[in-house]
């Protein structure tokens, strides 16, 4: 690592963003956001900041001329102007063909087929009228869950259709049809590959989610399985990053559905909201991690200190507006509590406003003050 390594140009500045700048400062390393929200998360603590959006050719390209190496935090970026930088001479990691696959969904799921990683059974459909001809057949069967190939983020872009009666609810526009899995639980195993092809796993977290909103409501690491799952989970992962020869961090999200089969959801290429509690539960954090990978440092040891449970701060039903905090004292006043806001200057409901990480010397312990976190801090317009 030499002082001209030590400038990143990163495209997206929101949470994620912030959480990898506060990273390379660490190191010292001056870190550039292209956003199109000027009053975003990584705004303040970016070296430079560039007002514009990441999903335009020309924006991207202006942003990362002159720039060595580039970095995302958001994956709906224009891969074109991505690829046009590369083609310049600049390092882009992850690359942009992987970026490619992982934006559509209809890709990635014929990625995971190509490379015999388990995924639910998936079909792709252009039009509504398709799918409505492919049930009318009986050629396919309900029900179903489908998801926009392209522009879904957090749940929205996905549903699940049960009834021939709620087919006209079907998003007219190229999607993919999955099988609906009895989901047993939802996992997630965060991987790291560098330039030399080193590789890492952390343990895998468990994600519970908020049926209404569905986010992920909290999330606790390890994740409550069998050694076996574990290290299956593991080797699934590594298998995912290495066929996609990726460098970087990039989060495997799973199902174990009832017959305890692991099947793959869906990539993130980047540092994942269920890697945050790595920031104090692990050697070495997610957003380190992504640096040492994208530079071509030794990766660090992803061993926990301890178990961790992690909740997401959402903004409260009905919440619009200027953001107000509730129960920040008391929960400061319980060790093992770490908050994190990430500054956003609106609240809405269910919007991501900050996390807390709950360390605790076992899980039982940590779940228990994660309870008090959760029914405690809160926040309101
Ligand atoms: P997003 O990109 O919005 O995170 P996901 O593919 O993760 O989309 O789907 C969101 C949620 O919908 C999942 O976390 C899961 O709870 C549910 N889901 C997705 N696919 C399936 C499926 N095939 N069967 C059952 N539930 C599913």
């Amino acid at each position: 690592m030499q002082p001209r390594d030590l400038e990143l140009g990163i495209l997206g500045g929101g949470q994620l963003g912030k959480m990898l700048i506060q990273a390379a400062s660490r190191w010292h390393m001056r870190c550039h956001v292209l956003d199109p929200a000027a009053d975003c998360p990584a705004a303040d603590i970016a070296s430079t900041f560039t007002h514009g959006t990441f999903r335009d050719y020309e924006t991207v390209l202006r942003f990362g001329e002159g720039k060595r190496q580039i970095t995302i935090e958001i994956e709906d970026v224009s891969t074109e102007a991505l690829h046009e930088l590369q083609a310049q001479g600049a390092i882009v990691h992850p690359a942009p063909d992987v970026l490619d696959i992982i934006k559509d969904k209809g890709a990635q799921k014929q990625f995971f087929k190509e490379h015999n990683l388990p995924t639910a059974t998936f079909r792709l459909f252009d039009s509504r009228s398709e799918i409505e001809g492919a049930v009318r057949s009986g050629k396919l069967k309900l029900p179903f869950v489908q998801k926009l190939r392209t522009g879904g983020y957090d749940g929205r872009g996905v549903q699940i259709v049960r009834k021939t009666a709620n087919l006209g609810a079907l998003f007219d526009e190229p999607s993919v049809i999955e099988e609906l899995v009895p989901i047993q639980k939802e996992l997630s195993v965060i991987v790291a590959r560098n330039t030399h092809g080193e590789v890492a796993a952390y343990p895998a977290v468990e994600m519970v989610f908020n049926p209404r909103a569905n986010l992920v409501e909290y999330l606790v690491c390890p994740a409550s399985l069998d050694e076996a799952m574990h290290r299956l989970a593991e080797v699934t992962a590594l298998k995912t990053i290495k066929a996609l020869n990726m460098v970087g961090v990039l989060a495997v999200e799973m199902f174990l559905d009832d017959a305890g089969d692991l099947l793959v959801n869906e990539l993130a290429p980047r540092p994942h909201n269920s890697g945050h509690h790595t920031i104090e539960s692990c050697i070495t954090s997610q957003y380190e991690q992504h640096l040492r990978a994208i530079f071509g440092l030794p990766l660090g040891s992803t061993a926990m200190h301890s178990p961790a449970v992690m909740v997401n701060l959402l903004g409260a039903e009905g919440a619009s507006g200027s953001p107000v905090y509730h129960g920040w004292n008391e929960c400061l006043r319980k060790p093992g509590v770490y908050l994190h806001l990430y500054g956003k200057q609106e609240v809405r409901p269910f919007r991501k406003m900050g996390h807390a990480t709950i360390l605790g010397s076992t899980l039982d312990e940590a779940l228990e003050k994660a309870k008090f976190v959760q029914y405690t801090l809160k926040v309101t317009a």
